[in-house]
């Protein structure tokens, strides 16, 4: 079985601040499906890049400053990067190729659907019959021609934003948020929340809302509620 999830780019207008909120969503509703004891209570997984990731120009590391905000929230799901050489190319959301064997995930870079629209996705498969993960991809749209791959500021397109192709998608950001669905989380939170997915670059933004806005360096570290989740799905 494979679910589909990614973020989309989306020009939208700044709202005004509002207070921070402090408490966690239910784990329960967002965290649908999880990663099984592998090793008492470890959920320790091992991941890899395809051969299709450059592996000049900040791409990797990107990646990894994404899946490392995670990892870094301390629970017993964490992501392992083995050594050796890349995987050859692979897509799981190929229906040619469908679901590897468990525990093969991977990054990749290649054709989601062109410029615009979805610009990263991450595709889970289960086993039979279970609300257990078997194995993700991640996969960062190669049609995109505008990844900021660095730690500086994305460019948000000054005055016209995205709208005359001046804006940035931040890679950090982005995988930062798909990797969250690589955890385990299916779900995003919601933009008619104002305390949760408001765009823009507020602090109490979320890095699991569905759209991204071009520009937008939120997303690379985790708000509150992004972490608190997570906790709450693998206490
Ligand atoms: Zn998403
Ligand atoms: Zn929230």
């Amino acid at each position: 079985m494979k679910r589909f999830l990614g973020v989309t780019t989306a020009l939208l207008a700044l709202l005004a601040s509002g207070a921070l909120p402090s408490q966690a969503h239910s784990s329960s509703t967002y965290y649908a499906y999880k990663w099984k004891n592998q090793n008492g209570s470890s959920k320790t997984q091992e991941w890899k890049f395809t051969n299709s990731v450059p592996t000049s120009g900040g791409w990797r590391a990107r990646v990894k400053d994404g899946v490392n905000q995670w990892n870094s929230v301390g629970t017993p799901m964490q992501w392992v990067k083995i050594s050796g050489g890349d995987y050859a190319d692979y897509d799981i959301a190929d229906p040619q190729q469908g679901c590897p064997a468990a525990g093969k995930n991977s990054v990749r870079y290649g054709y989601i659907d062109g410029p615009g629209n979805t610009i990263a996705h991450t595709v889970i498969c289960l086993f039979t019959g279970t609300l257990q993960l078997s194995n993700i991809q991640i996969t960062i749209d190669s049609s995109e021609t505008n990844w900021n791959t660095g730690t500086g500021d994305t460019p948000d397109g000054g005055l016209f934003g995205c709208a005359l192709g001046g804006c940035g998608l931040d890679l950090w950001g982005n995988m930062a948020h798909e990797w969250g669905h690589a955890v385990g989380m299916d779900l995003h939170f919601q933009m008619s929340d104002p305390d949760t997915c408001s765009p823009g670059d507020r602090m109490d933004f979320h890095t699991m809302c569905a759209f991204y806005s071009g520009g937008s360096d939120r997303e690379r570290t985790l708000e509150g509620h992004d972490s608190g989740t997570f906790i709450g799905a693998y206490p």
